[in-house]
Protein backbone atom coordinates (compact mmCIF):
# COMPACT_ATOMS: atom_id res chain seq x y z
CA UNK A 1 0.00 0.00 0.00
CA UNK A 2 1.40 3.41 -0.49
CA UNK A 3 2.41 5.77 2.25
CA UNK A 4 0.73 8.59 3.57
CA UNK A 5 4.42 10.02 4.37
CA UNK A 6 4.93 9.77 0.48
CA UNK A 7 2.68 12.73 -0.54
CA UNK A 8 3.52 16.40 -0.25
CA UNK A 9 0.71 18.66 1.13
CA UNK A 10 0.07 20.35 -2.29
CA UNK A 11 -0.51 16.31 -3.52
CA UNK A 12 -2.70 15.75 -0.32
CA UNK A 13 -4.96 18.62 -1.87
CA UNK A 14 -5.30 17.06 -4.89
CA UNK A 15 -6.18 13.75 -3.38
CA UNK A 16 -8.96 15.48 -1.13
CA UNK A 17 -10.46 17.24 -4.28
CA UNK A 18 -10.39 13.98 -6.34
CA UNK A 19 -12.39 12.49 -3.79
CA UNK A 20 -15.34 15.32 -3.48
CA UNK A 21 -13.63 16.48 -0.16
CA UNK A 22 -12.15 19.68 1.10
CA UNK A 23 -8.73 21.13 0.22
CA UNK A 24 -8.47 22.31 3.43
CA UNK A 25 -7.74 18.84 5.05
CA UNK A 26 -4.46 18.45 3.80
CA UNK A 27 -3.40 21.24 5.91
CA UNK A 28 -5.10 19.33 9.00
CA UNK A 29 -3.86 16.15 8.33
CA UNK A 30 -0.38 17.44 7.67
CA UNK A 31 -0.79 19.03 11.32
CA UNK A 32 -1.83 15.23 12.53
CA UNK A 33 1.14 13.97 10.98
CA UNK A 34 4.25 16.04 11.50
CA UNK A 35 3.07 18.37 14.52
CA UNK A 36 1.30 16.08 16.15
CA UNK A 37 2.90 12.89 15.48
CA UNK A 38 0.01 10.88 15.43
CA UNK A 39 0.16 6.84 14.95
CA UNK A 40 -3.24 6.02 14.00
CA UNK A 41 -5.69 8.04 12.01
CA UNK A 42 -8.16 7.23 15.19
CA UNK A 43 -6.98 9.93 17.05
CA UNK A 44 -8.09 12.34 14.06
CA UNK A 45 -10.70 14.27 15.45
CA UNK A 46 -11.68 16.86 12.76
CA UNK A 47 -12.34 15.27 9.61
CA UNK A 48 -15.32 13.21 8.51
CA UNK A 49 -15.27 9.50 9.20
CA UNK A 50 -15.60 8.74 5.41
CA UNK A 51 -12.52 10.49 4.39
CA UNK A 52 -10.49 9.22 7.48
CA UNK A 53 -11.82 5.58 6.05
CA UNK A 54 -11.07 6.71 2.30
CA UNK A 55 -7.34 7.56 3.95
CA UNK A 56 -6.89 5.09 5.44
CA UNK A 57 -7.90 2.36 2.63
CA UNK A 58 -5.09 3.92 0.39
CA UNK A 59 -2.90 5.09 2.62
CA UNK A 60 -0.49 3.54 5.50
CA UNK A 61 0.39 5.10 8.35
CA UNK A 62 2.91 2.59 9.26
CA UNK A 63 6.44 3.82 10.48
CA UNK A 64 9.92 1.95 9.90
CA UNK A 65 11.30 -0.62 11.89
CA UNK A 66 14.36 0.40 14.07
CA UNK A 67 16.31 -2.75 14.24
CA UNK A 68 19.14 -1.26 16.18
CA UNK A 69 20.67 1.90 17.29
CA UNK A 70 24.26 2.20 18.14
CA UNK A 71 25.23 5.45 20.81
CA UNK A 72 28.03 6.87 21.41
CA UNK A 73 28.84 10.55 23.00
CA UNK A 74 27.47 12.80 20.38
CA UNK A 75 26.51 10.41 17.67
CA UNK A 76 23.64 7.91 17.34
CA UNK A 77 23.82 5.38 14.38
CA UNK A 78 19.96 4.02 12.95
CA UNK A 79 19.45 0.89 11.51
CA UNK A 80 16.16 0.63 10.15
CA UNK A 81 14.11 -2.52 8.50
CA UNK A 82 11.92 -1.48 5.24
CA UNK A 83 8.81 -2.85 4.53
CA UNK A 84 10.36 -5.49 2.06
CA UNK A 85 13.08 -6.67 4.49
CA UNK A 86 15.91 -4.61 3.33
CA UNK A 87 17.87 -2.35 5.62
CA UNK A 88 19.37 0.81 5.45
CA UNK A 89 20.96 3.45 8.17
CA UNK A 90 20.89 6.54 9.59
CA UNK A 91 23.17 8.59 11.51
CA UNK A 92 22.85 11.60 13.97
CA UNK A 93 25.06 14.09 15.28
CA UNK A 94 24.65 16.30 17.90
CA UNK A 95 26.32 20.09 17.09
CA UNK A 96 27.22 22.66 18.95
CA UNK A 97 25.06 24.69 16.50
CA UNK A 98 22.05 21.83 15.85
CA UNK A 99 21.19 18.34 16.04
CA UNK A 100 22.06 17.09 12.12
CA UNK A 101 20.90 13.70 10.75
CA UNK A 102 22.39 12.56 7.65
CA UNK A 103 19.60 9.87 5.67
CA UNK A 104 20.26 7.63 2.87
CA UNK A 105 19.09 7.59 -0.14
CA UNK A 106 18.73 4.11 -1.83
CA UNK A 107 19.07 0.91 -0.50
CA UNK A 108 23.30 0.27 -2.10
CA UNK A 109 24.57 2.33 -4.61
CA UNK A 110 25.88 2.13 -8.11
CA UNK A 111 28.20 4.89 -8.42
CA UNK A 112 31.58 2.18 -7.63
CA UNK A 113 33.31 5.24 -6.02
CA UNK A 114 36.36 2.45 -5.44
CA UNK A 115 37.15 4.07 -1.71
CA UNK A 116 33.38 4.20 -0.58
CA UNK A 117 31.37 0.86 1.45
CA UNK A 118 28.27 2.06 0.86
CA UNK A 119 29.41 1.30 -3.15
CA UNK A 120 30.10 -2.25 -2.59
CA UNK A 121 26.65 -2.98 -3.07
CA UNK A 122 24.88 -2.33 -6.08
CA UNK A 123 21.64 -0.74 -5.87
CA UNK A 124 19.15 -2.50 -5.01
CA UNK A 125 16.30 0.22 -5.32
CA UNK A 126 15.53 3.60 -4.21
CA UNK A 127 13.97 4.79 -1.50
CA UNK A 128 10.69 6.05 -1.52
CA UNK A 129 10.01 9.29 -0.37
CA UNK A 130 7.72 8.30 3.02
CA UNK A 131 11.14 5.71 3.41
CA UNK A 132 13.41 9.23 3.80
CA UNK A 133 10.69 10.88 5.87
CA UNK A 134 10.90 8.24 8.29
CA UNK A 135 14.49 8.28 9.04
CA UNK A 136 13.61 12.17 10.21
CA UNK A 137 10.08 11.32 11.91
CA UNK A 138 11.94 8.31 14.18
CA UNK A 139 15.32 9.41 15.18
CA UNK A 140 13.21 12.39 16.58
CA UNK A 141 10.91 10.37 18.49
CA UNK A 142 13.65 8.32 19.65
CA UNK A 143 15.75 11.48 20.60
CA UNK A 144 12.74 12.99 22.13
CA UNK A 145 14.39 16.50 20.17
CA UNK A 146 13.68 18.59 17.23
CA UNK A 147 16.59 18.06 14.09
CA UNK A 148 17.95 20.82 12.89
CA UNK A 149 19.67 20.45 10.21
CA UNK A 150 19.40 17.63 7.21
CA UNK A 151 22.38 15.74 4.94
CA UNK A 152 21.29 13.73 1.93
CA UNK A 153 25.10 11.68 2.66
CA UNK A 154 24.01 8.16 3.73
CA UNK A 155 24.00 5.68 1.37
CA UNK A 156 23.11 5.90 -2.40
CA UNK A 157 23.22 8.96 -5.07
CA UNK A 158 20.45 11.42 -4.25
CA UNK A 159 20.13 12.45 -7.38
CA UNK A 160 19.92 8.84 -8.87
CA UNK A 161 16.44 9.06 -7.04
CA UNK A 162 15.53 12.66 -8.57
CA UNK A 163 11.86 12.77 -7.94
CA UNK A 164 12.04 11.17 -4.29
CA UNK A 165 14.45 13.28 -3.25
CA UNK A 166 12.85 16.26 -4.30
CA UNK A 167 9.60 15.02 -2.99
CA UNK A 168 10.89 14.53 0.30
CA UNK A 169 12.77 18.32 0.81
CA UNK A 170 8.98 19.71 -0.25
CA UNK A 171 7.80 17.42 2.66
CA UNK A 172 10.39 18.10 5.14
CA UNK A 173 10.70 21.94 4.25
CA UNK A 174 6.75 22.49 4.22
CA UNK A 175 6.86 25.20 7.41
CA UNK A 176 2.92 23.49 8.49
CA UNK A 177 4.94 20.32 8.56
CA UNK A 178 8.76 19.31 10.02
CA UNK A 179 9.53 22.71 8.95
CA UNK A 180 13.40 22.17 8.49
CA UNK A 181 14.64 25.08 6.70
CA UNK A 182 15.88 25.03 3.19
CA UNK A 183 19.72 26.18 4.28
CA UNK A 184 19.34 23.87 6.95
CA UNK A 185 19.50 20.97 4.38
CA UNK A 186 22.27 19.67 2.35
CA UNK A 187 22.18 17.30 -0.51
CA UNK A 188 25.64 15.45 -1.47
CA UNK A 189 26.16 14.08 -5.24
CA UNK A 190 29.11 12.61 -7.12
CA UNK A 191 28.46 15.14 -10.26
CA UNK A 192 24.92 14.01 -11.95
CA UNK A 193 25.21 16.77 -14.61
CA UNK A 194 21.63 16.72 -15.83
CA UNK A 195 20.06 17.13 -11.84
CA UNK A 196 22.70 19.62 -11.26
CA UNK A 197 20.82 21.63 -13.86
CA UNK A 198 17.68 20.70 -12.94
CA UNK A 199 18.07 21.26 -9.16
CA UNK A 200 19.56 24.87 -10.11
CA UNK A 201 15.50 25.49 -11.02
CA UNK A 202 13.90 24.62 -7.66
CA UNK A 203 12.12 26.86 -5.78
CA UNK A 204 14.09 25.62 -2.33
CA UNK A 205 17.26 27.31 -1.16
CA UNK A 206 18.91 23.75 -0.35
CA UNK A 207 22.53 23.51 -0.20
CA UNK A 208 24.67 21.00 -2.86
CA UNK A 209 27.82 19.92 -1.74
CA UNK A 210 29.92 18.10 -4.76
CA UNK A 211 31.77 15.32 -3.67
CA UNK A 212 34.89 16.39 -6.03
CA UNK A 213 38.14 14.14 -4.31
CA UNK A 214 40.50 14.92 -7.13
CA UNK A 215 41.57 18.00 -9.17
CA UNK A 216 41.92 16.35 -12.40
CA UNK A 217 40.11 13.80 -14.72
CA UNK A 218 43.39 11.29 -14.55
CA UNK A 219 43.06 11.30 -10.77
CA UNK A 220 39.38 11.71 -10.53
CA UNK A 221 38.80 8.44 -13.22
CA UNK A 222 40.90 6.33 -11.32
CA UNK A 223 38.67 6.68 -7.95
CA UNK A 224 35.26 7.66 -9.09
CA UNK A 225 33.85 6.03 -12.30
CA UNK A 226 31.21 8.47 -12.92
CA UNK A 227 33.51 10.76 -14.27
CA UNK A 228 33.80 9.11 -17.47
CA UNK A 229 30.51 10.32 -18.16
CA UNK A 230 30.29 13.52 -16.62
CA UNK A 231 34.32 14.78 -16.68
CA UNK A 232 35.46 17.36 -15.12
CA UNK A 233 35.67 19.72 -18.02
CA UNK A 234 31.46 19.29 -18.06
CA UNK A 235 30.94 19.28 -14.61
CA UNK A 236 33.12 22.41 -13.94
CA UNK A 237 31.51 24.73 -15.92
CA UNK A 238 27.79 23.08 -15.14
CA UNK A 239 28.62 24.20 -11.20
CA UNK A 240 29.73 27.99 -12.55
CA UNK A 241 26.24 28.22 -14.34
CA UNK A 242 24.26 26.87 -11.48
CA UNK A 243 26.15 29.56 -8.90
CA UNK A 244 25.34 32.14 -10.99
CA UNK A 245 21.71 30.98 -11.41
CA UNK A 246 21.06 30.41 -7.68
CA UNK A 247 23.43 32.64 -6.02
CA UNK A 248 24.03 29.97 -3.45
CA UNK A 249 27.63 29.15 -1.99
CA UNK A 250 28.75 25.24 -3.50
CA UNK A 251 30.28 22.68 -1.17
CA UNK A 252 32.75 20.51 -2.49
CA UNK A 253 34.25 17.24 -0.38
CA UNK A 254 37.86 16.55 -0.73
CA UNK A 255 38.82 13.12 0.74
CA UNK A 256 42.65 12.99 1.26
CA UNK A 257 43.81 9.61 0.54
CA UNK A 258 47.38 9.18 0.85
CA UNK A 259 49.18 9.05 -2.13
CA UNK A 260 46.77 9.52 -4.97
CA UNK A 261 45.15 13.01 -4.60
CA UNK A 262 46.84 14.61 -1.48
CA UNK A 263 50.37 16.18 -2.69
CA UNK A 264 51.48 19.49 -2.81
CA UNK A 265 50.51 19.66 -6.76
CA UNK A 266 47.07 18.07 -6.16
CA UNK A 267 46.61 21.30 -3.69
CA UNK A 268 47.76 23.86 -5.86
CA UNK A 269 45.30 22.29 -8.88
CA UNK A 270 42.29 22.55 -7.12
CA UNK A 271 42.99 25.68 -6.10
CA UNK A 272 43.14 26.40 -9.46
CA UNK A 273 40.18 24.45 -10.36
CA UNK A 274 37.91 26.43 -8.04
CA UNK A 275 39.04 29.95 -7.78
CA UNK A 276 37.07 32.58 -8.18
CA UNK A 277 34.12 30.37 -7.79
CA UNK A 278 31.37 31.19 -4.72
CA UNK A 279 32.31 27.68 -3.14
CA UNK A 280 34.29 26.06 -0.49
CA UNK A 281 36.40 23.19 -0.04
CA UNK A 282 35.55 20.30 2.89
CA UNK A 283 38.71 18.39 3.18
CA UNK A 284 37.56 14.60 4.80
CA UNK A 285 40.07 12.42 6.47
CA UNK A 286 39.22 9.39 4.72
CA UNK A 287 38.23 7.03 6.89
CA UNK A 288 39.79 4.25 6.74
CA UNK A 289 37.60 0.81 5.58
CA UNK A 290 38.47 -2.57 5.10
CA UNK A 291 39.61 -1.61 1.44
CA UNK A 292 43.20 -1.77 2.06
CA UNK A 293 43.91 0.34 -1.29
CA UNK A 294 43.87 3.52 0.48
CA UNK A 295 44.88 4.93 3.13
CA UNK A 296 44.78 8.06 5.05
CA UNK A 297 46.66 10.80 4.50
CA UNK A 298 48.54 11.92 7.73
CA UNK A 299 47.98 14.79 9.67
CA UNK A 300 51.06 16.72 8.48
CA UNK A 301 50.11 16.70 4.98
CA UNK A 302 46.36 17.14 5.97
CA UNK A 303 47.60 20.44 7.13
CA UNK A 304 49.71 21.19 4.56
CA UNK A 305 47.13 20.50 1.91
CA UNK A 306 44.79 23.03 4.00
CA UNK A 307 47.69 25.62 4.25
CA UNK A 308 48.09 25.95 0.21
CA UNK A 309 44.22 26.00 0.03
CA UNK A 310 43.99 28.67 2.33
CA UNK A 311 47.66 30.75 0.84
CA UNK A 312 45.30 30.61 -2.16
CA UNK A 313 42.77 32.54 -0.95
CA UNK A 314 40.29 29.33 -1.08
CA UNK A 315 37.59 28.96 1.94
CA UNK A 316 38.50 25.57 3.32
CA UNK A 317 37.57 23.69 6.26
CA UNK A 318 38.94 20.26 7.62
CA UNK A 319 35.71 18.09 8.38
CA UNK A 320 34.92 16.84 12.32
CA UNK A 321 35.15 13.45 12.42
CA UNK A 322 32.21 11.67 13.54
CA UNK A 323 31.20 7.85 14.78
CA UNK A 324 34.53 6.59 13.87
CA UNK A 325 33.81 3.99 17.21
CA UNK A 326 30.32 2.77 15.63
CA UNK A 327 31.56 2.49 12.06
CA UNK A 328 29.33 5.49 11.31
CA UNK A 329 31.50 7.28 9.82
CA UNK A 330 31.49 8.54 6.05
CA UNK A 331 31.75 6.01 3.84
CA UNK A 332 30.98 3.12 6.33
CA UNK A 333 27.46 3.63 6.57
CA UNK A 334 26.69 -0.29 5.83
CA UNK A 335 25.29 -2.76 8.50
CA UNK A 336 27.13 -5.62 9.43
CA UNK A 337 24.33 -7.63 8.44
CA UNK A 338 24.95 -7.00 5.13
CA UNK A 339 28.52 -7.79 4.92
CA UNK A 340 29.61 -9.49 1.70
N1 LIG B 1 26.55 9.67 -3.50
C1 LIG B 1 26.59 10.96 -2.89
C2 LIG B 1 26.14 10.90 -1.45
C3 LIG B 1 27.04 10.14 -0.53
S1 LIG B 1 27.78 11.33 0.44
C4 LIG B 1 27.95 11.57 -3.08
O1 LIG B 1 28.82 10.91 -3.67
O2 LIG B 1 28.16 12.70 -2.74
C5 LIG B 1 29.00 10.50 1.26
C6 LIG B 1 30.29 11.29 1.24
O3 LIG B 1 31.25 10.53 1.97
C7 LIG B 1 30.82 11.44 -0.16
O4 LIG B 1 31.51 12.64 -0.32
C8 LIG B 1 31.75 10.26 -0.23
O5 LIG B 1 32.67 10.41 -1.26
C9 LIG B 1 32.37 10.28 1.16
N2 LIG B 1 33.02 9.04 1.56
C10 LIG B 1 32.82 7.80 1.07
N3 LIG B 1 33.65 6.91 1.65
C11 LIG B 1 34.38 7.59 2.54
C12 LIG B 1 35.39 7.22 3.48
N4 LIG B 1 35.78 5.97 3.61
N5 LIG B 1 35.93 8.20 4.24
C13 LIG B 1 35.50 9.47 4.13
N6 LIG B 1 34.54 9.88 3.28
C14 LIG B 1 33.98 8.94 2.49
Amino acid sequence: MNSIYNLSREELEEYFLSIGSKKFHALQLFDWLYVKRIKDYNEITNIKKEVIDDISSNYSISPLKIVEVQRDKDVNKYLFELNDGEHIEAVLMMHDYGISVCVSSQVGCNMGCRFCESGRRKKVRNLETYEMVLQILMIEEDIKTRISHVVVMGIGEPFDNYDNLIRFFRIINDQKGINIGARHITVSTCGIIPKIEEFSNIDMQINLAISLHAPNNKIRDLIMPINKVYPLDKLMPCLKEYISKTNRRLTFEYILLEGINDSEDCALELARLVKGMNCYINLIPYNETNNIEYKRTKTVQIMRFYDILKKNNINVTIRREFGGNISAACGQLRSKKEEV
